[in-house]
């Protein structure tokens, strides 16, 4: 079968809904363009195609207009199955389900086929498709190597770690990893026996199963999760049939050219003194109670700190609700009376969308309080080059922000608190957070640390580096199997 018309190997990618999945997504597709792959072809699936979304897109196809090709899959619709509050996994879980059949049509109709597909991690039902079809497998995990040493482990957790982990609190131990704290787990670890627990255990057996896993981290910056995903006798290596591929950081490439959206931002970032603004976003989909938005308000206001605020509309009892819909306006009507005036000389709050990995590189920031996406957490290091303050609301974020903070030391984690079922920080918390970070010298140590941070990811993605390494990797793999077939 001819799988592609020339001798280095074509890769299909696919993105499913959610920007923290599609940024990555199509920057390991640039990626991929400079390590032989001919060309790429990115598959998005959507429930509801966002103009951040397009910007997104626009703006890679200027980049790369012949060798990248952007298919947007036609949305499909769950409302009629799942309600708008039932878990986010559960619900990517069904848009992908329901793309799958439009995924191999268009594979299909394509005039050559690639010689692999890579999916992220919540597409992992595709790459049945792609065997079929006599393709390579592979995944894109865009989470931490840790988060993916639970996720194949789960599959092989007996009852009674479990009991132990869910029932007793004890930490979840994962064969030569750090172990998971109870107040970390994952969400659907808790969901024991329902469909968001199985469909964790599916997407673990199809990693596993997968000829490869790329991960979005870096030998320096995980080695010894890295080590145990790769050792048989004490890590999980034999649960694992395919090559762990570590080919990161793959972060967003940051636009020289300011464009309109951007300059009120980075212009007000030019008037401020060097490493002197907090900048404060929870990612694509978090959001905060209306309490909880208010408190963060008054510490910022108390702190008297510069800050750049990325605001979404309040959510009562969601931490994730703006995860399907982006472009939700409003966030302004959410902040505490006469805000915006009292703080107008130092901060800037920013509706809806703000071009995060522009405004993290600028020398006026200085700090950055995170929900530890980790696309975010990962600009924070690389684009930022700035210490955090960790502030994780779902998924794995819980478990970036323990590496953050015992790990790495680059960060400050945010308490929690209990009052009436919602998660309240209160501003006296926050100030002090904000002083530590930006004013006292613990905060300095963890910037220095953060620089070597990203010299070594620097180093890995340099030509001698371990992920350029990797990435020559699969492309020598992808073309040995292009001259077999
Ligand atoms: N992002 C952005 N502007 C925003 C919010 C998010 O550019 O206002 C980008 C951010 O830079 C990152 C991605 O969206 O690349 C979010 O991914 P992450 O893994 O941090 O979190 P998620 O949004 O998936 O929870």
């Amino acid at each position: 079968m001819a799988i592609t018309g020339t001798n280095y190997p074509s890769v299909a990618l696919l993105s499913s809904p959610g920007m923290g999945h599609l940024i990555p997504i199509i920057e390991l597709g640039k990626r991929l363009l400079s390590h032989r792959f001919s060309d790429v072809t990115v598959f998005v699936v959507s429930t509801d195609f966002s103009t951040t979304q397009s910007q997104i897109i626009h703006q890679t196809s200027n980049l790369q207009p012949s060798l990248m090709n952007i298919v947007i899959l036609p949305p499909v619709n769950i409302s009629r199955d799942l309600g708008p509050d039932s878990p986010i996994g559960e619900r990517i879980g069904l848009v992908m389900e329901k793309s799958l059949p439009l995924l191999r049509s268009a594979i299909l109709s394509m005039e050559l086929r690639p010689t692999a597909l890579i999916v992220d991690l919540f597409s992992t039902n595709a790459l049945a498709i792609a065997r079929d079809l006599g393709m390579l497998t592979f995944v894109f995990f865009t989470s931490t190597a840790w988060l993916l040493a639970v996720t194949v482990y789960a599959p092989a957790m007996d009852d009674e770690t479990l009991d132990r982990h869910l029932n007793n609190h004890e930490p979840l131990r994962i064969p030569g990893c750090k172990s998971v704290q109870f107040e970390d787990t994952l969400e659907p670890l808790l969901l024991r026996g329902q469909p968001p627990y199985e469909q964790f255990v599916q997407m673990g057996i199809n990693i596993s199963r997968a000829d490869g896993i790329l991960v979005n981290t870096w030998e320096d910056l995980e080695p010894m999760t890295l080590k145990a995903l790769r050792d048989s006798e004490n890590g999980l290596g034999g649960m694992i049939q395919g090559t762990v591929y570590p080919v990161g950081p793959i972060v967003r490439t940051i636009e020289t050219e300011r464009n309109n959206r951007d300059n009120e931002v980075l212009n007000w970032l030019d008037r401020q003194p060097p490493e002197s603004v907090l900048y404060v976003s929870f990612g694509s989909g978090g959001t905060l109670s209306p309490t909880q938005m208010e408190e963060v308000a008054w510490g910022l206001e108390l702190s008297k700190t510069r800050f750049v605020w990325v605001v979404r509309p309040a959510k009562e009892h969601a931490t994730n609700g703006a995860f399907f819909n982006v472009e939700n306006a409003g966030g302004e009507d959410s902040l505490p009376e006469g805000f915006t005036r009292r703080t107008g000389e130092v901060g800037l709050v920013v509706s809806k969308w703000a071009s995060q990995a522009e405004i993290l590189s600028h020398r006026s920031v200085g700090g950055f309080m995170t929900h530890c996406g980790w696309n975010s957490t990962v600009e924070g290091i690389v684009a930022g080059e700035v210490p955090m303050i960790a502030w994780p609301l779902y998924a794995e974020q819980m478990m970036n922000a323990t590496l953050l903070t015992e790990e790495l030391a680059v960060a400050l984690r945010v308490k929690t608190k209990m009052e009436k079922g919602s998660v309240v920080i209160d501003r006296h918390e926050i100030q002090e957070l904000i002083r530590r970070l930006m004013v006292e010298e613990e905060g300095q140590c963890m910037r220095a640390k953060v620089k070597e941070l990203k010299h070594s990811a620097e180093m890995a993605i340099s030509e001698a580096g371990s992920s350029y390494k990797s990435l020559n990797k699969l492309a020598d793999y992808c073309g040995a199997y292009l001259f077999f077939v």
